[in-house]
């Protein structure tokens, strides 16, 4: 008998948790796994604009697994090969000159950065940073100094700011909203954050953007703002989110929502046999309340998972759709970890002063918690996760004070 095939395109966090999790569920059919980088392996993506960037950790370092792993899986690993074309009718794939079927197909392409309007045809000083060869290009800059325009003030444009600040560049960073990090961030954290970086000499402007992109000879030289100021620089990175990756899910006719490819709770698209994770998906999250691309590491391993054992036909499997979605974010001195997703209307209950050390804000309806936002106190982060998930009850009245652990602020049965 042949064994099945299970072709896997994209090897980040999304695709190399599937293979791993593929075999961890017994499947011993044939795996390969597609990635269009020239990385020889897969690598943790979020330290790119961490400690990477910042040159404390080398790219060996950040591997999601030795060449070893891969071999003793018996997981064909080829780097450096885009798959280009794949054919739902055949239910093959076209990659290196070389046409491979499919019994199952594993969309996990991830998301690419959104470009800025207005920069085509600069051919150089303008950045992306969504793989290592952009944070190579970017890195560079730590030793030439001068300045670096970030447009969008998110998670990465900030990450990206306090590196190179530290590295003695002068970093500007342009905002369109007025408040920092708006729907990710409440807004006492967001101004505590807006504040250090100020802090550390980021010039940031908000509620300003980049109207005009000028370069010569392709060559960025300057950008404007929509308030008329000019800004000299010959080096611009563009943060302002990512799209999906959707070439391949169009060419097979696959359901898109929300940006996303339209996944059901154990991954399966439109199209028999094939999944998507990761990035390109989007899927119900009962904490998201419907269908949501969430691009986080959580949230393209925990449907790496579900995929693997649903193709093992492990249907009672946990689904992604009942994770809750976390996050977190290295600036500075500073670990941001975000547990469930920001709800303006929430009660919020701070715990410890804002600036001034450790802190977590919970956000709350009634005495159940729906979201936690911690900085430097993970053992808040890890113990809401569970919490959180698990619909705890608390008393509000305990929670304000950083002696008491959160365990010991939950309701007890005969108080409920
Ligand atoms: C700089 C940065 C910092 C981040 N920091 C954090 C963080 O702190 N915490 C967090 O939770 N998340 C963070 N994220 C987000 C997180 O990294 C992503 O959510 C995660 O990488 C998604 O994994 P993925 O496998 O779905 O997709 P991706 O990581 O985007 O990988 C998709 C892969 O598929 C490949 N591919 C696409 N099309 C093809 C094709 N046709 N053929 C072959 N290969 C193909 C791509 O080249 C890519 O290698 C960060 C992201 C970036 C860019």
């Amino acid at each position: 008998m042949t064994r099945p095939t299970t072709l896997i395109v994209g090897a980040s966090h999304a695709g190399v948790t599937a293979a791993e999790a593929l075999r961890r569920n017994g499947y011993d059919g044939r795996i390969r796994l597609y990635s269009a980088e020239a990385a020889p392996l897969p690598y943790h993506r979020p330290p790119l604009s961490k400690a990477y960037m910042a040159g404390e950790k080398s790219a060996e370092q950040i591997a999601l697994r030795g060449a070893k792993f891969y071999a003793d899986n018996d997981i064909e690993l080829l780097t450096g090969t885009r798959v280009d074309a794949v054919d739902a009718g055949a239910r093959s794939l076209r990659a290196g000159g070389e046409t491979v079927t499919w019994d199952t197909l594993v969309l996990a392409t991830g998301a690419r950065a959104r470009p800025l309007p207005g920069c085509e045809g600069i051919t150089s000083g303008l950045h992306r940073l969504r793989d290592l060869a952009d944070a190579d290009r970017l890195s560079a800059l730590r030793n030439r100094g001068g300045r670096l325009v970030i447009a969008g003030g998110g998670f990465i444009g900030l990450e990206v700011a306090a590196t190179m600040v530290r590295s003695g560049l002068e970093v500007i960073v342009i905002d369109p909203l007025q408040t920092l990090l708006r729907r990710a961030l409440p807004a006492d954290l967001s101004a505590l954050l807006l504040a250090r970086h100020r802090a550390e000499g980021v010039d940031i402007r908000l509620g300003r953007r980049i109207s005009r992109v000028i370069a010569e000879d392709g060559a960025l030289r300057r950008i404007e703002l929509d308030d008329g100021c000019r800004i000299d620089t010959e080096d611009l990175l563009v943060g302002i989110g990512s799209t999906a990756r959707l070439e391949l899910a169009e060419q097979l006719g696959l359901a898109t929502h929300a940006g996303g490819i339209l996944v059901d709770r154990h991954g399966r698209s439109s199209c028999e046999g094939v999944y998507a994770i990761g990035d390109c998906a989007a899927q119900n999250n009962r904490f998201a309340g419907g269908l949501a691309r969430i691009e986080s590491v959580q949230a393209a391993t925990d449907q790496a998972r579900a995929v693997a054992a649903a193709i093992c036909g492990k249907d009672d499997a946990p689904s992604a759709s009942d994770a809750l979605p976390w996050f977190w974010s290295d600036q500075y001195d500073l670990k941001l970890q975000m547990a469930g997703l920001p709800d303006a209307a929430a009660t919020s209950v701070m715990r410890g002063t804002p600036g001034d050390g450790p802190c977590s804000l919970f956000q709350m309806q009634q005495d159940r918690m729906t979201a936690s936002f911690s900085i430097n106190r993970a053992g808040d982060h890890v113990h809401s996760r569970r919490l959180i998930a698990q619909g705890a009850r608390f008393d509000i009245s305990l929670l304000a004070d950083p002696e008491i652990p959160l365990t010991k602020c939950q309701l007890t049965e005969a108080a409920t």
